[in-house]
């Protein structure tokens, strides 16, 4: 409710009424309400100016109207003073409500380790602290230090890039989805794209293949069924306004039984040559390690001219999008003006750099350390807090995780996590996630359930704590 909410019933309480129970009251009220700090002082009070470095000043501002509006509104219904501290605490909790909806930490207990709603994949702490020198100062992003002339932005990662996929350039834009906007902006406007109905997809919170088709002003010619599409499927459809060959990664569902569709290569052999065959690989594989997966290079290396990937997923850097291919057309989409509005500044460069010189160095980023841990190691983290939390609702149980993101739908691997047993499932996984450093829990047959495959081991003691101190209220 608003703080207006019961103003209504203020008034009619102190105005409407005449004689002198009225007045008698009118003025008993207006001392209860002058007993209510002004907004200024409750600012200065450093139980709520310790607000301002978490929410900032004119929120917490915010937060403390709302707050003594609700306070006089309770005077006028329950015709009762209210205490400082009761102001105070009414104006913490309303600061903690605006605080909830700002980014902060959380703990992924849900084994899925690219989780799109939980900022996908960590960035490597080293990548992190390198890069940081060089984002709060001047870099040259688009200077060519060689030639002391403009240089291309992103130039290095781009490089990197490059190598990583055994192609010929790269283009880096914000995110995958402008990366299939602006290649089908540039390629595709006012022509058709054929598309195989079994890849007609939605990826996540509203990404969908037809709708960013539609965006770009190409048309969409679908081909196929939704469990077959073979070659002759494409070749039947292509006209002289065809331009391009799309094909996506499914991402978030397997197809499975009787199904077929043609590879990259069927497609690359059979298409003429003048068709562009863009790949919309999503997941960022760059490796042949992952079960389900075909890696970024393959499809370069069996004839796709473009193909197109998100650099938070399995790659495990910052949000970005990546393009790699043949040079002619990375180059054109360099220099499509709505690449101008794409392009990515330098804090996503130096990250992207930085995270692919530790891939090819061989590091392990947190997504690939979480996806190899050992089960001993889940085990001893599930003892550790079972031992320290010691409550008969705790079990430590046989689960599965997956690499989320959009890839390996099919996939799942062993994990351990701990179930916590006992009614109200969903109250617990509400306080979990309440909590200062949010737990976010999932339940599973009416269990809560802490996957341990995506903890870092930092936050093994805010577990504890949570555990013991929710289940022990
Ligand atoms: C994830 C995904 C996208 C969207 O990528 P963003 O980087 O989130 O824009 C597009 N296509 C496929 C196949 C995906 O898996």
């Amino acid at each position: 409710m608003g703080p207006g909410g019961s103003r209504g019933l203020q008034n009619r309480w102190l105005f409407k009424g005449s004689g002198r129970f009225d007045s008698c009251l009118f003025r008993i009220m207006k001392s209860m309400y002058s007993s209510i700090p002004q907004v200024e002082t409750l600012l200065q009070h450093e139980q709520i100016s310790r607000w301002f470095a978490l929410i900032g000043r004119p929120l917490t501002a915010d937060a403390v109207r709302i707050a003594v509006a609700r306070c006089r509104s309770i005077i006028g219904q329950t015709q009762q003073p209210i205490t400082f501290d009761e102001v105070l605490s009414a104006c913490e909790a309303e600061a903690q409500h605006i605080y909830l909806g700002r980014v902060r930490p959380v703990i992924n207990a849900t084994g899925v380790i690219i989780h799109t709603n939980l900022g996908r994949s960590p960035i490597s702490k080293t990548v992190w602290e390198s890069v940081a020198p060089l984002n709060c100062g001047y870099t040259n992003l688009e200077l060519s230090l060689q030639s002391g002339k403009r240089g291309g932005r992103s130039a290095f990662a781009a490089e990197l890039l490059r190598s990583l996929t055994q192609s010929e350039a790269a283009l880096i834009v914000n995110n995958n989805a402008a990366a299939i906007l602006l290649i089908l902006t540039a390629f595709a406007k006012r022509k058709e794209v054929i598309v195989s109905r079994s890849e007609l997809v939605q990826i996540g919170g509203g990404f969908r293949i037809p709708e960013i088709l539609a965006a770009s002003g190409a048309k969409l010619i679908e081909v196929g069924t939704t469990n077959i599409t073979t070659v002759d499927d494409y070749l039947k459809a292509i006209t002289n306004r065809t331009s391009m060959v799309l094909k996506v990664h499914r991402s978030n569902f397997a197809l499975r039984g009787f199904t077929e569709e043609p590879s990259t290569a069927d497609l690359a052999k059979a298409l003429p040559t003048d068709l562009l065959l863009v790949v919309d690989q999503g997941s960022g594989v760059l490796d042949d390690n992952v079960a389900g997966e075909i890696a970024v290079h393959r499809h370069i290396n069996a004839g796709a001219h473009l193909v197109s990937f998100s650099a938070d997923k399995a790659l495990g850097s910052v949000q970005a999008g990546c393009i790699v291919g043949t040079k002619a057309f990375v180059d054109t989409l360099g220099r499509h003006p709505l690449y101008r509005a794409l392009r990515v500044g330098k804090t996503v460069s130096s990250l992207l750099e930085a995270t692919l010189i530790e891939r090819l160095n061989g590091q392990m980023l947190p997504i690939e350390q979480f996806a190899s841990r050992p089960m001993e190691e889940l085990e001893t983290i599930g003892n550790q807090i079972t031992d320290a939390v010691q409550n008969e609702r705790l079990s430590l149980v046989d689960s599965t995780m997956t690499l989320g993101g959009g890839s390996t739908p099919d996939e799942n691997f062993p994990s351990r996590s701990i179930a916590i047993e006992g009614p109200k499932a969903q109250k617990l996984v509400d306080s979990l996630r309440a909590r200062d450093v949010p737990i976010i829990a999932t339940i599973e047959k009416d269990r809560v359930h802490l996957n341990l495959g995506t903890l870092f081991d930092h936050q093994i003691p805010l577990v504890i704590s949570a555990l013991r101190e929710l289940l022990e209220a």
